[in-house]
Parts: structure tokens; sequence; C-alpha cells
């Protein structure tokens, strides 16, 4: 059971260790990214009113984060643990998650700050696919599904996210420079960030693991 953050530029790695985390000891990966898209996927009133921002890789507005947040950080399953992936994404998402967290007497067990040197990043969001059905994340170079464009896990269709195109990236590593980037500075004066300069997820895992006493 582990509450944790990560942190980290789009690409870096944080959807991919959260699933290997969540495989090792049964807490959810939270994915405000995820949810998001099961929401512009199935037209609700969420999904209208996100989905411009995300076509063009600028971030939500806070206060429709946090909506999201403050109800699924209360469901059943978050009592095993969660892994927060891509939330929070600025300083006034963190100040408030710090207030929603005091509220319901939780503790966080550290806040991972995963660091990937620019080009790496950039190779990975031009190559990754993703599972439209269940999240899984593919990369064409590295790791295809066994069908092309054939889910492994769910047999969903494997594509290219909209926000993957040339350009929506580059704004998407701004935004993160910008807006996300000085989060770290927050985690360490709240004294529990975890630096991993590593581009292998089971680096990141083992630093982790250490951390937290796994
Ligand atoms: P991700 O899958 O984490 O890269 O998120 C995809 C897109 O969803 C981002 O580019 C944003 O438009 C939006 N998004 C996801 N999480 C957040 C967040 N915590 N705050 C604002 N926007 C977000």
């Amino acid at each position: 059971m582990m509450k944790l953050i990560l942190l980290g530029a789009p690409g870096a790695g944080k959807g991919t260790v959260a699933k290997l985390l969540t495989k090792m000891d049964g807490s959810v990966q939270i994915s405000t990214g995820d949810i998001l898209r099961a929401a512009v996927a199935a037209g609700t009133e969420l999904g209208k009113q996100a989905q411009a921002a995300m076509k063009a890789g600028e971030l939500v507005s806070d206060d429709l984060i946090m909506g999201i947040m403050r109800e699924r950080l209360k469901e059943d399953d978050c009592k095993s643990g969660y892994l927060l992936d891509g939330f929070p994404r600025t300083i006034p998402q963190a100040e408030a998650l710090k207030v929603l967290l005091a509220d319901m007497g939780e503790e966080l067990d550290a806040v991972v700050n995963i660091d990937v040197p620019r080009d790496v990043i950039l190779d990975r969001l031009t190559t990754r696919r993703t599972c439209e059905g269940c999240g899984e994340i593919y990369n064409v170079k590295s790791k295809p599904p066994k069908e092309e464009g054939k889910c492994d896990k769910c047999g969903g269709a494997v594509t290219q996210r909209e926000d993957e195109t040339e350009e929506a990236i580059g704004n998407r590593l701004d935004v993160y420079n910008e807006q996300t980037a000085p989060l770290a500075g927050f985690y360490e004066k709240e004294g529990n960030l975890l630096t991993v300069a590593a581009t292998s997820s089971e680096a990141v895992i083992d630093a982790i693991k250490e951390r937290i006493g796994m």
C-alpha cells in the first residue's frame, strides 16, 4: 500500500511506472489524463469542457481537475493506496491537494520526480501508442502490440493520441516547464521529494522501493 505522486514531463514514464507499481501492491493508478480522455470519448459534459484544451496540449482548468479529484480520492479503491499520475500539474492544484489530504487525514509516502532528458522524451512521445480501451502504453519501436493496432490486454484499438502531433507535443513540454516543473521545488520544501534521474522504469521502481522500504 502506497500513496505517491508521480511527477515528470509527458513521456517521462509516469504511466508505465504507475502500472508496474499497481501490479506489485494493489494500489490504484489515478491518471487525470485517462479520466479526461474517457470523458471526451463518452461525450460527457466534462469531456466537452476539456476537449479543446487537451487537443492543443494546454492544461484544463484547476477547478475542473479539483472537482474530479475530490470525488475520485473518496472512492473505496483508494483505501488500498494510490499513485497520482499527471496530477497535480500546477501550484494551485498542489495547494488544493494539500488541503484535501489534510481534510481526509491522509499523508503521502513520497513525491517521485522522474527526470528524463528532453531528447529521450521527444523520441518517446512521437513513437508512443496508447490503447483507447484500457490505456495500456505501447511504443512502435520498443514495445509494439503483438498484433498491429490491437491491444494485447483488452483487444482495444491502439492508436496515437490526438495530442501527440509535433505541435501539441511542443506545447505540452512548454506547459510542463512553465507550470508543472515548479512543483519539484514545492515538494522539496514539503520535504517528501524523491528525484530519480533514470530512463528505465525498473530503475525508477527500485528507487521508490528503497525510499518507502519495500
Ligand atoms: P496526460 O495523459 O497526463 O498527458 O494528460 C493529457 C491532457 O489532459 C493534458 O495535456 C491536459 O490537457 C489534460 N490534463 C491531465 N491532467 C491534468 C491536470 N492535472 N491539470 C490540467 N490538465 C490536465
